[in-house]
């Protein structure tokens, strides 16, 4: 492989690991396609300064549009992604600073107290997109150039550590038996290794972001109690958390602590 920058310094290797983004250069490159879907949702991101301390939890508010998602931030600070109808993102994504802020605090119903928005919006259009394949023609594709999920449940980024893992230890391997790191069988074992991952994290957040935008009752009763039973079954929650840091289906060594 043989990366040129813009200004035409160039530098090659037997392996390109392709971690830029959703518009990967690198996945079009390597001639893959992706599989992807719109949802018809935008999320806009914004970080906040609230009054009330957030007790490192993160909140997620269902609602018939989507998820309203506080994360912590260091000190009284959030992060803030919510999901609207795209018919009233312009609206919502034009308020002045001092608008928003109202806005937040009634939709958050105020569980932060006063709240102000920090400079800095975000708008995006939420889309399943999964590439055919994670490894070909010596580039692997980690994080959202192989698959972009909407943010529900926050596991994007925890996809895209584990195949950064993943693809270190293969290629770790593949060093250590002299053989050729970008060779075909390195980028094949690495789309079987993680596609189980990929596709179950994926099939479950469509499910989760379905169930909230479909108007059938025993949907939203399935939703309900699931929830429900998770927030009153303490070994089940730990095992809802546990599996979505480090799944029993994707364990590769960095994840698990240890060395390549
Ligand atoms: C609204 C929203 C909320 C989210 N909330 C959560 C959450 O709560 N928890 C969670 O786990 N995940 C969340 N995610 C998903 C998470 O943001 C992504 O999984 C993660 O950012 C993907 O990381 P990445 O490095 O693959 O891609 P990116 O973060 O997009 O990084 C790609 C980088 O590549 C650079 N790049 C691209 N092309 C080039 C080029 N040609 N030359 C040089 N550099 C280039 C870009 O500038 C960028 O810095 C959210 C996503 C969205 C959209």
């Amino acid at each position: 492989m043989t990366v040129t920058c813009r200004h035409g310094a160039s530098t090659s290797a037997r392996l390109a690991i392709a971690a830029d983004g959703r518009q990967s250069r690198c996945r079009a490159a390597a001639g893959i396609d992706t599989v992807t879907r719109a949802y018809p949702q935008v999320a806009i991101t914004c970080n906040l300064r609230h009054r009330r301390p957030h007790h490192d939890t993160s909140t997620e508010l269902h609602t018939a549009v989507g998820p309203f998602t506080l994360v912590p931030l260091p000190g009284l600070r959030s992060s803030l992604v919510f999901v609207v109808d795209p018919d009233d993102a312009p609206r919502l994504a034009a308020l002045s600073d001092v608008e928003m802020a109202a806005e937040i605090e009634r939709r958050s119903h105020a569980i932060l107290g006063g709240v102000e928005v920090e400079a800095g919006r975000g708008v995006f259009p939420l889309t399943v997109a999964t590439a055919a394949r994670f490894g070909a023609r010596r580039v692997a594709l980690v994080g959202e150039a192989a698959h972009v999920i909407p943010p529900i449940g926050a596991q994007g980024l925890n996809l895209g550590l584990r195949d950064a893992a993943t693809i270190a230890e293969i290629v770790a391997a593949a060093h250590r038996e002299r053989g050729d790191v970008g060779a075909t069988d390195v980028t094949e074992r690495y789309d079987r290794m993680r596609r189980a991952d990929v596709t179950s994290r994926t099939l479950a957040v469509d499910l989760l972001n379905r169930s909230l935008i479909s108007d059938f009752l025993p949907v939203q009763g399935a939703r309900g109690l699931g929830l429900f039973l998770l927030d009153r079954i303490a070994p089940l929650r730990r095992a809802a958390m546990r599996e979505g840091v480090l799944p029993l289906a994707s364990q590769p060594r960095l994840m698990r602590g240890e060395a390549l």
